[in-house]
């Protein structure tokens, strides 16, 4: 049985982590740790809100005491750091929150996790502490170049991928230098439910159901490898079960698209969802397009993004034949049931652009 505290779980990718963590290892205690910042929502965590073994607090990841006090309280063994800055636009904006939350924050909880694992030994021999990183850590590819694999060398170009291959470069130094017990994993783009709608797919489907267009940066060449959230979720799972400590693991699905293409297979499954289900159009009167079935006709081409990186893809060689990750869902299944349930979870999105 573990105990995790898992910080970030109030955002799109730790609370999806927590759902799975809930669901397949019911006996184990999960705390989670969020600030509620504009990215977090106590409502991605209504699902398991009533389990006896999990249990949420609002706090900042730079309050190192607040941090260590949970360590020693739920006598935790396994951090798992999803809590970040994560949305490149608004590192271009306004930088200082992603250096102060994704590097001083993870910086917080390397010497919280020190000082209560290896100084005090509170669990000082059955700790892990697992960092979940990004595949722009890597920097931008070309064309005909390989995927990057673990040993590509770091070229981050955003203030955003910066960030992150900071806190990557102090989670390995706290290793190196202290023997702190961390994994990291670097993961592609993923989807699914409870992604906040700034981001593409979810951008897409709630623009879509509001008929406003839908801004493609540049020419919309740009290559993104996508991954189910939950297949994200399975991978850290089986870090942490089976990875080496120490060591870095790729996750990724080898599923590239240029987002271009993206938009407009989401425009060709919302046209097929409203011609397959006549309720949908009484639901969603605004979505004149998709009713119509021509939902592509709100494409528009926008200035692209300052220093927007060309293509991302993952090699995970690695973690396929180390631990046997594999991904659970096509893109064909994993985009099916995120569009269903945007369709079905109205309430959810609306909330959330309540006054945009
Ligand atoms: P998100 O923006 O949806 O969620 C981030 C969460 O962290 C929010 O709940 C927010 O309230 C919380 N948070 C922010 N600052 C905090 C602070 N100082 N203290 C405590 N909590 C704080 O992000 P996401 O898309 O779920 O990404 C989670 C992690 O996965 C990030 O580290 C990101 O870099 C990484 N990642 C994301 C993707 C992706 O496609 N979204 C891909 C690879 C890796």
């Amino acid at each position: 049985m573990k105990n995790l505290l898992v910080t970030g779980g109030a955002g799109f990718i730790g609370a999806n982590f927590v759902h799975y963590w809930i669901k397949n290892y019911p006996q184990d205690t999960v705390i989670v740790l969020d600030a509620l910042t504009y990215a977090g929502n106590l409502a991605n965590l209504d699902l398991v809100k009533d389990h006896p073994n999990y249990k949420f607090y609002q706090g900042d990841i730079c309050d190192t005491a607040l941090v260590e006090t949970l360590l020693r309280e739920h006598r935790i063994d396994t951090l798992v750091h999803f809590a970040a800055e994560s949305h490149v636009d608004r590192s271009i904006s306004g930088p200082d929150a992603f250096i102060q939350t994704n590097i001083i924050g993870t910086y917080s909880l390397l010497k919280a996790a020190k000082r209560v694992w290896l100084d005090e030994g509170i669990n000082r021999d059955t700790h892990r502490l697992h960092h979940v990183s990004t595949d722009e850590v890597y920097g931008t590819l070309e064309a005909d170049d390989p995927a990057f694999s673990e040993s590509t060398p770091y070229a981050p170009n955003s203030p955003y991928s910066a960030s992150k291959a900071a806190s990557d470069h102090l989670v390995r130094a706290y290793h190196h230098t202290y023997g702190l017990e961390v994994t990291t994993s670097n993961c592609s783009n993923n989807y699914g439910p409870f992604h906040f709608p700034e981001k593409l797919i979810p951008l897409v489907i709630t623009n879509i159901l509001r008929d406003l267009s839908l801004p493609i940066y540049g020419d919309g060449q740009q290559i993104r490898d996508w991954l189910y959230v939950e297949d994200h979720a399975s991978g850290i799972d089986k870090v942490i079960r089976q990875g080496n400590i120490g060591e870095c693991y790729n996750i990724g699905g080898i599923n590239e698209w240029a987002n271009i293409d993206i938009v407009k297979l989401v425009c060709k499954l919302m046209n097929e969802q409203f011609a397959k289900q006549s309720s949908l159009a009484a639901q969603y009167p605004l979505a004149k397009s998709a009713i119509a079935g021509n939902s592509e006709k709100l494409i528009s081409f926008v200035e692209d993004r300052a220093g927007h990186d060309r293509r991302y893809a993952i090699d995970p060689t690695k973690s396929n034949k180390e631990l046997g990750y594999q991904p659970h869902e096509s893109f064909e299944t994993g985009i099916q049931k995120t569009i269903e349930w945007y369709l079905d979870n109205p309430v959810w999105w609306q909330e959330l652009l309540k006054g945009n």
